[in-house]
């Protein structure tokens, strides 16, 4: 972590030295046999990271979380089809359109702004409304609210039910085991909990979900069709060329040092450091007399309403003049008035970034009027 200021915005996030390392390197051929070896570990190890077995394929694909969403939407829904959204916030919205814009019938469960949707309503929409599939985001990153995606998995499953998440907030950080909770796809970004650049996509799919492409009566755009990926990824982890569009040759070697970071610590201990460092967080930021949007919290970033008579562009910009980068509000009927801290990747391992945020928030804080306690903040971070 080299940069002068900390990046504490739920993505981008900071990268570790080898990650930056290995992003900076020269380009090399997509026919390269190190690439090659490079991109194979890459498929493999993100099945790792999403607890998914051999049977499940892994893709990776330059562009962003948004691309692997509308991936989703069209490789799975023909027009006409009825789907189910699971609307939590912003990228419930995204979905929803991307869905209608495929021509699907779509029906939405939602819940007011800052909650979650009980996965009771989840299951009885399904029973009422027999959908091809039900579309809901882990973390949505414009409320902080973390659905319970276990259950909604595990009652799609009961239900015969394509389920779709979005984990680009989550992967890597929120508990998730794919094949043991059943769900078909799950897709991220790399500059989320990754630990990455921006600039791929990825995403991994059941077998039960690559037979629905295959089933599927409309087809997808090229670019982001399964089918078209699906013999390149394959190549790949077989340790064979393939071409359909270069993939971009530097990212993907610096994946594979940032999945190896975390399939070396392990799964379960990366999902414990992270909801231990966003408690720790949030006991902080409660001190700071700070009001939480969530209910349903997540542990990847918390939103929170500035404190009352505090402007938040003035604040943010306080908060970056003490050396941290922190959000403003992102969900349309709070923007102005709620602020995000990301806690996310390598910052948590990193007890002084996170001191150093507490410290920013409050001061920053302090310095546009807000009457805010650092020392209380602090010491409810550290747990006394
Ligand atoms: C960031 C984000 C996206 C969009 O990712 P981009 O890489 O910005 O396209 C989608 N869904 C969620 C939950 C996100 O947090």
């Amino acid at each position: 972590m080299t940069s002068t200021s900390l990046l504490m915005i739920p993505g981008p996030i900071e990268i570790s030295d080898a990650v930056h390392r290995a992003a900076g390197a020269r380009p090399v051929s997509h026919l390269d046999p190190v690439f090659k070896e490079h991109f194979g570990e890459v498929l493999r190890g993100l099945r790792s990271v999403f607890l998914a077995g051999e049977g499940y394929r892994s893709f990776v694909v330059a562009g962003g979380g948004t691309f692997a969403m509308e991936s989703a939407a069209v490789n799975l829904v023909d027009p006409g089809h009825t789907v189910l959204v699971v609307n939590t916030g912003l990228f419930g919205d995204r979905m929803a359109e991307m869905l209608r814009r495929r021509g699907a019938n779509v029906l939405q469960v939602g819940a007011a702004v800052g909650e979650a949707v009980p996965v009771d309503e989840v299951a009885e929409a399904l029973r009422e409304h027999r959908p091809r599939a039900v579309f809901a985001t882990h973390v949505d990153t414009s409320t902080g609210v973390r659905l319970d995606v276990e259950g909604v998995a595990r009652v799609a499953r009961e239900q015969g039910v394509l389920s779709v998440f979005d984990g680009v907030c989550a992967a890597a950080a929120e508990v998730f085991r794919m094949e043991a909770w059943g769900a078909d796809v799950y897709y991220c970004a790399s500059q989320k909990a990754i630990g990455m650049p921006a600039g791929l996509a990825l995403w991994v799919v059941s077998p039960r979900a690559m037979r629905a492409r295959e089933a599927l009566g409309s087809l997808p755009p090229l670019v982001m069709d399964w089918a078209a990926w699906e013999p390149i990824v394959r190549a790949y982890e077989e340790g064979r060329n393939a071409y359909f569009s270069t993939p971009p040759t530097t990212l993907i070697p610096a994946l594979r040092v940032a999945l190896g970071e975390l399939v070396e610590e392990g799964m379960e201990r990366v999902f414990e450091r992270h909801a231990r460092v966003a408690s720790r967080m949030r006991a902080a930021f409660r001190a700071m007399g700070l009001r939480m949007l969530s209910q349903a919290p997540a542990n990847t970033l918390t939103a929170m309403y500035w404190p009352d008579g505090v402007d938040g562009a003035a604040a943010l910009g306080a908060i970056r003049a003490r050396g941290v980068v922190v959000a403003g509000g992102l969900h349309p009927s709070c923007a102005a008035a709620t602020f995000r801290v990301g806690h996310m990747g390598v910052v948590t391992r990193d007890e002084r970034a996170l001191v150093r945020t507490v410290r920013a928030v409050g001061e920053g804080l302090s310095d546009v009027g807000a009457s805010v306690d650092v020392e209380a903040a602090l010491r409810a971070f550290e747990g006394v």
